[in-house]
């Protein structure tokens, strides 16, 4: 029976999610019986983030955070500030966290949160307070050794110092391990802010290996210019890419020649978007999904990709960096068209991972170099995507369903050891 509190839809993140487990159940042998635990978060927490405005009033805002799963470990993942959140979103993004941690063997479940507010609209007073209120009525069960909440899109690291500092103060003692993606000074890690967008590139290298595309004179078009998208256009720049064109909030621009982001990332910063700016055509929207190119990296947010654009898109790879942005239907048009797509639960897990690596930093005290995090986060991502490639090869499956495969087997081997209680 599905649940009685969300009422997905075929093309919704908690719809796609669950057409996702569907696929992956026949490859899963007697572990199969214990997938319907995939399909329930374990637990989920709704409250009321009252906060009062610059102005005197008081406002309201819904705050959430589901932990999908616990059983390899705490709950871990991102919290995301957005006007379109909801509960439902909430538990596609944490199941997706459960699938991802466990596709690079990180000890750890999966958890999500966010709260529904456009923090454009908000003073950093505000949005402190939004913060610290949100984080101490979810206190109840989060922790360092319970669940482990991370920046996720319109979050950073001031936003984590505010929710370790709340916490902390909270408890009554300084527990930095209680978030990641902390400012360095409060033990975060060298290399976290870049590490997700490192991770699209690394495993989008990889990708392009395997089919023989040469990233020197690539063509790239990225939907998305925050934390992911610019860093992973950065490093596909700097490995001979031409990025073609970019898509964000405020619009879409092209140039063929490529787009320069030494001048293209300072723009962004000052306007707040890409629309505006001289050394680039601004094109439509939509005419975004036609542009020619060999890589698109959609780095924004989820179904961004569904039957009718995938049928459009001229790429030969599909790197996810967004949670969710292909829709089932969408998914099955590129693999039908031979698009190759490197699914978010692998694509985008150099963030989680350099995480893991902060919070065990953390723990020990102990502070590595940038390039020693760099490294293993390298090798990490290669031997996941390589066993991943492996399964998909055996199999005759696409990358996602084999990234599935790969974690599920670990979440529900796991489960069916646990056993249940009582
Ligand atoms: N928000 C990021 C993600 O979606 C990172 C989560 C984390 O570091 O815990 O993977």
């Amino acid at each position: 029976m599905s649940l009685s509190y969300v009422h997905p839809s075929p093309e919704s993140p908690w719809g796609t999610y669950l057409m996702q487990v569907d696929r992956v159940i026949p490859y899963l042998g007697s572990l199969a019986k214990w997938a319907e635990t995939l399909k329930r978060p374990k637990r989920s927490l709704i409250v009321d983030v009252p906060i009062e405005l610059d102005n005197g009033n008081v406002a309201h805002y819904e705050g959430f955070r589901v932990q999908h799963s616990l059983t390899r470990g705490p709950g871990k993942g991102g919290v995301r500030y957005h006007p379109d959140v909801t509960l439902e979103e909430v538990m596609a993004l944490a199941a997706w966290m459960t699938i991802k941690n466990a596709a690079v063997n990180l000890p750890y479940g999966g958890a999500k949160g966010g709260i529904r507010v456009d923090p454009k609209q908000l003073s950093l007073k505000e949005l402190e307070r939004i913060t610290r209120r949100y984080t101490s009525e979810i206190g109840i069960i989060i922790g360092p050794h319970q669940d482990i909440p991370a920046p996720d899109v319109n979050t950073n690291a001031q936003v984590m110092a505010w929710m370790m500092d709340t916490y902390s103060m909270n408890v009554g003692a300084t527990a930095t391990g209680v978030v990641t993606g902390k400012p360095l000074h409060l033990g975060g890690s060298l290399g976290r802010v870049k590490a997700t967008g490192r991770g699209v590139f690394v495993t989008g290298r990889e990708a392009a290996r395997r089919i023989g595309l040469n990233l020197d004179g690539a063509r790239v078009a990225v939907q998305g210019l925050g934390n992911v998208g610019s860093s992973a256009a950065e490093l596909f720049a700097q490995a001979g890419g031409k990025i073609v064109a970019v898509q964000d909030h405020t619009g879409t621009i092209a140039n063929a020649q490529g787009l320069d982001l030494a001048d293209l990332m300072p723009h962004v910063k000052a306007s707040g978007g890409v629309a505006g700016f001289q050394a680039a055509e601004a094109i439509d929207n939509e005419a975004f999904w036609d542009v020619p190119c060999e890589i698109l990296i959609p780095a924004a947010l989820e179904g961004q990709i569904g039957a009718e654009r995938a049928r459009r898109i001229k790429a030969r790879l599909v790197l996810e960096g967004a949670n969710g942005p292909t829709t089932q239907a969408g998914d099955d048009t590129l693999a039908d068209r031979g698009i190759l797509v490197v699914p978010d639960v692998i694509c985008n897990a150099g963030g989680v991972t350099v995480s893991y690596f902060e919070w065990v930093q953390d723990f020990s005290s102990f502070f590595w170099t940038e390039d020693e995090i760099n490294l293993r986060l390298d090798k990490i991502l290669v031997g996941a995507l390589k066993n991943i490639w492996d399964t998909a090869d055996r199999h005759k499956i696409t990358l996602r369903t084999a990234t599935f495969a790969v974690a599920c087997e670990r979440i529900l081997t796991a489960r069916q050891e646990r056993g249940l209680y009582p």
